[in-house]
């Protein structure tokens, strides 16, 4: 037996280890009450957490010396608490872990900063929950059996790769694992990432793997921020390369979910911020901040400055939420700058992701579960972009190109904030407090003005209800407006090529250019200050509706439903009431005002009224109907296509065989005011709907009688 005692010797804690006496003073002073609540709920309960201030106070060199050897001490510590007498200590198997948390800043580095020097050291990381697999066994104590003379032997494994013994008593060297005499830990992989509000521009988030094992497994969800103590250790690499990875064994974890708490807002930015907000030009200096580099569309972009304040989340008894984030929408003729916004509200935005419809990654937009390396054959659940961007903005471009299974998820992140994912037994919901920009293309790639709307986009009605604003942005041959298009592209590549010369000749640039650059260029309020005041004003400031906003809310929306009661249709529903409210609250929090005040319903009817007429005019009558987005069809369409079908019906009824000629419905729409390509038009409706069919050429049949 000697090889067995040899390995057991080495994993047993070493007695004289000098930190084991020195823990227990410190337990038995500070943390007698805690331990004794551990006591009563183990093994339930299995960890007690230290603040790493208080063991500093206590005993520096105790603190330094944890820092620095992590493994050693914690041994010491796990070994400590064991020796605390508390009452009803009687427990067998006693052995609850030491979980320190608050490190002192010198042990945080930024996840991108880690390196060789942090090896086998104690740290604290922030990232984002970005993966995370199942919760897998992991094999703790080992039982190996000599494959010729059946002795076993009990060994401790180590991190990652199993150990059996070297040789056995009888001079054999293959043994098999006895899996039902060994002890597994819960054990789970968790990958974090950079929180996006600390990434600059366009910069790739760096990423860390954590290891979490027994009663740290399932405290984090994909998305979520998180605090992480543990060790930095290498993970060796798999064949024979000499490239090492490292990963994080997880000490203590804890999840902050604090919006935007990495931008830090002095004093002094505070009184900007006041300053700025003061100014009686705000709201345009809000739009020309917003993508200079784009000329005009100033409407779209006092939309996404608002979008970007946000109107208040409502969690009202019972739990119950009324979203405040806004969602827009820009469909648009090709080369009409949509993705150069997006990109630009991406760099503006504190907290955002830019992601094209049709993506490559696996998680993509929404959130899934995947088998693949990182889950070492189990499931992993990946958050995707609107996970990610949770609390921020969420940039999709080339809407109308994603798949069927994204857009069911962004269908229910739009309207409940979050994303539901039930796959291989794995029923989880991931939290997407995040608002969306959209960009989409039209069907035929370009708009015809003939045709409504939701006919030429390629989106569900349904989600497309669902964003607060939707612009449509049509190429029009204007040649005022493409001289004044022409003349600021052409100026701005101008300057862009005067920059390089000056950054690489040294060429200084005239003061005639300089003025050109700040005056139609350069952002109205510096980006870094712009990042300020939108988390500042979204993390303190909480508008409330006034008795006379509320009266021109209901006022405007109540005129829209009347004009709806007239005509026979939908102008608004109850959707576009709440948007409005949003729209409002989001025009106070720029002012950085506690109470909505008229003129920001003012601000948020212009808006919506836009929307609404750009959008959802109907195109044969020239009024607002909101039937174009929640059925797909205007008012017009429905009532034109409800009198042929029932022309179809009557005369079919007066026929033998029910079939009814093409050219006698003609015939009798022309009384009814529809001309013959219309009718051709909703006959093909009527037949994709199947309300009727064409038994042959030229004639058609309904499906039913009545
Ligand atoms: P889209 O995504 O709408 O198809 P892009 O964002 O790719 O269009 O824009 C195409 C190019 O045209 C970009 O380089 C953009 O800068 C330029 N452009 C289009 N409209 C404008 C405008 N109003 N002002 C300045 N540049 C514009
Ligand atoms: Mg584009």
């Amino acid at each position: 037996m000697g090889e067995r005692l040899e390995f057991a010797e080495k994993t047993e804690t070493d007695a004289s280890n000098p930190f084991i006496p020195k823990f227990e003073s410190f337990l038995n002073e500070k943390c007698i009450k805690d331990i004794q609540r551990l006591v009563e709920n183990y093994p339930q309960k299995r960890s007690l957490s230290v603040d790493f201030k208080d063991i500093e106070l206590f005993d520096f060199e105790l603190a330094d010396e944890l820092l620095i050897n992590p493994d050693y001490v914690l041994e010491a510590a796990n070994e400590a608490i064991k020796n605390i007498d508390v009452p009803a200590l009687e427990l067998e198997n006693f052995a609850p872990h030491i979980r320190v948390f608050n490190l002192p800043q010198e042990q945080q580095p930024l996840l991108r900063n880690i390196s060789a020097a942090h090896l086998g050291k104690l740290i604290l990381v922030e990232g984002v929950v970005g993966q995370l697999t199942e919760v897998l066994p992991k094999l703790k104590i080992a039982t190996w059996e000599c494959t010729r003379c059946g002795n076993t032997y009990k060994i401790p494994q180590s991190e990652h790769q199993s150990k059996p013994p070297y040789i056995c008593e009888c001079k054999h060297r293959s043994f098999n694992l006895v899996a039902e005499d060994s002890e597994f830990v819960d054990y789970q992989k968790i990958k974090t990432q950079e929180p996006l509000e600390k990434l600059k521009g366009s910069e790739i988030a760096a990423t860390l793997d954590i290891f979490a094992s027994d009663d740290l497994v399932n405290q984090v969800s994909p998305g979520a921020k998180t605090r992480i103590t543990g060790i930095l250790r290498l993970l060796p690499p798999k064949d024979k390369k000499t490239v090492y990875g490292k990963y994080l064994e997880a000490v203590h974890i804890e999840e902050t979910m604090q919006e935007f708490d990495d931008i830090e807002i002095t004093p002094e930015d505070e009184k900007e911020i006041r300053e700025l907000a003061a100014k009686p030009d705000i709201y345009e200096l809000l739009v020309k901040s917003v993508a200079p580099t784009i000329y005009g569309h100033e409407t779209i972009k006092e939309a996404i400055s608002l979008q970007l304040f946000g109107g208040v989340k409502k969690i009202l008894p019972g739990e119950s939420k009324i979203r405040g984030n806004i969602h827009v929408l820009l469909v648009g003729d090709p080369g009409l700058a949509k993705s150069q916004i997006l990109t630009a509200v991406h760099n503006i935005a504190p907290k955002s992701i830019y992601i094209a419809g049709k993506t490559t990654t696996g998680a993509g937009i929404s959130a899934t579960a995947v088998k693949d390396d990182f889950g070492e054959g189990g499931w992993t659940l990946k958050a995707g972009a609107l996970v990610l961007a949770n609390g921020g903005i969420c940039l999709i471009d080339e809407l109308d190109k994603m798949d069927a299974e994204d857009r069911s998820a962004l269908h229910e992140s739009l309207e409940q904030q979050k994303i539901s994912v039930a796959k291989a037994g794995i029923v989880t919901t991931f939290k997407t407090e995040t608002s969306v920009l959209s960009a989409a293309n039209p069907k035929f790639s370009r708009f015809d003005q003939y045709t409504s709307f939701i006919e030429q986009i390629n989106l569900p009605p349904t989600l497309i209800s669902r964003f607060d604003l939707f612009f449509m942005m049509k190429d029009v041959l204007d040649r005022k407006k493409d001289e004044d298009i022409a003349k600021h592209i052409l100026k701005t590549h101008q300057i862009g090529e005067k920059m390089w010369l000056e950054r690489k000749m040294k060429k200084k640039m005239s003061a005639k250019d300089k003025e050109e650059l700040e005056r139609s260029i350069t952002p109205a309020i510096n980006l870094e200050l712009f990042k300020k005041y939108l988390s500042y004003a979204r993390q303190n400031i909480f508008p409330v509706l006034t008795q006379e906003s509320i009266q021109a809310l209901s006022d405007f929306y109540i005129g829209l439903r009347d004009q709806g009661r007239k005509e026979g249709n939908y102008a608004a529903t109850h959707r576009q009431l709440e948007g409005l409210v949003r729209l409002s609250e989001a025009s106070a929090r720029v002012r950085l005002s506690d109470v909505v005040e008229l003129k920001d319903t003012e601000r948020a009817i212009r808006l919506v009224k836009t929307s609404l007429q750009e959008v959802v005019t109907d195109p044969e009558t020239g009024k607002i109907d909101i039937d174009i987005i929640t059925s797909g069809q205007t008012h017009t369409q429905i009532t034109n296509l409800k009198k042929i079908l029932r022309i179809i019906k009557d005369k079919s009824s007066e026929i033998d065989d029910g079939m009814v000629p093409i050219e006698d419905v003609i015939g009798e729409s022309k009384t009814e005011g529809i001309d013959s390509d219309k009718v051709r038009e909703i006959l093909t409706k009527l037949e994709k709907a199947g309300d009727i069919y064409r038994p042959r050429h030229g004639v058609v049949k309904p499906t039913s009688k009545r």
